[in-house]
């Protein structure tokens, strides 16, 4: 077992390796957790894994034992020899060396699908892009089945965070757009080396069968972003800068007929209100 915290230092020590900063390398040292995470998933011998950054191999070795097949993207080709021991044993496991923002995850599904009857995505992720990750997947493919996950804490409240509080974003829209989020359990720091600044929490994100409504959602999540592009201004002041001061009055009536006070915080909307003002202003050929 490769995710000990005697193991992980024997192979940190022999391969003299150093830890990236940049890369966002916290390797989890603790066999519970990852047992857990692995059960989290839910995974039998017809799911395929998508692993983001295996590091030593720790998490992806878990994985292997369950999965059909483990496909694991790792940005840092320093890894490459050390996963080529560590994960040895194992003829289920692919490392592909590539950074996971770059892949077309959508045709890379459908050309390893064939076998496999349900894709999880399954990740101790490199907390500097956890945002870019979960949207890139999101917005690229609706070939993945869930996501279980380990993130920073703050950032797992924000993916279910109840609308009018503060973790309310942008990013709590997406996720509610297209799936549905279980925060599972947290994590503490000192189950990693080296150890993070912040707790972090394991998410299991379901994607929806069916979705509440249909937008065109490059458009739709554009629109949204830059609603919150301000937290501090109204959703006026943010609409405004997003469309144009010469517009103000109109946006104000476009408001106001779908029913919400151009005063309000973008955090009070409802997806479902967002959705009514974004297509009224399509409509309105105030925006394209
Ligand atoms: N899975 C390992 C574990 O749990 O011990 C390592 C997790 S560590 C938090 C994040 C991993 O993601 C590192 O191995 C890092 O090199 C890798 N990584 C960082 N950015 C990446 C990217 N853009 N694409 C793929 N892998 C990346």
């Amino acid at each position: 077992m490769i995710g000990t915290p005697k193991k992980t230092f024997q192979i940190l020590k022999k391969y003299n390796f150093k830890f990236k900063k940049s890369f966002g390398q916290n390797f989890l040292i603790d066999n519970n957790i990852l047992n857990r995470i692995v059960d989290g998933a839910q995974i039998d011998e017809n799911t395929m894994v998508i692993e983001i950054g295996p590091g030593i191999g720790s998490l992806t070795e878990a994985l292997a034992k369950k999965a059909k097949k483990v496909i694991s993207f790792e940005i840092d080709t320093r890894l490459l020899p050390i996963l080529e021991e560590t994960l040895i044993d194992y003829n289920n496991i692919k490392i592909i060396n590539e950074d996971i923002l770059k892949v077309d995850v959508d045709a890379f599904i459908k050309s390893e699908l064939a076998d496999c009857d349900k894709v999880m995505v399954v990740a101790n992720l490199p907390y500097y892009i956890t945002t870019p990750i979960l949207t890139h997947l999101l917005e690229n493919t609706t070939l993945i089945d869930g996501y279980v996950v380990m993130m920073q804490k703050e950032v797992a409240n924000r993916l279910n965070a109840k609308v009018g509080t503060k973790d309310y974003n942008s990013l709590t829209i997406l996720l509610n757009y297209y799936t549905d989020v279980e925060y599972l359990f947290t994590v503490p720091k000192k189950v990693f080396v080296p150890a993070p600044n912040v707790e972090s929490a394991v998410v299991r994100i379901l994607t929806k069968k069916k979705k509440e409504f249909n937008v065109n959602e490059e458009k739709f999540f554009k629109f949204v972003r830059s609603c919150f592009s301000q937290r501090r201004k109204t959703l006026m002041n943010n609409l405004i800068t997003f469309i144009g001061k010469d517009k103000k009055e109109l946006l104000m009536n476009i408001c106001l007929e779908v029913n919400i006070d151009p005063t309000r915080r973008s955090e009070t909307l409802t997806i479902n209100e967002f959705n009514n003002l974004h297509k009224k202003l399509l409509d309105s050929n105030i925006i394209n």
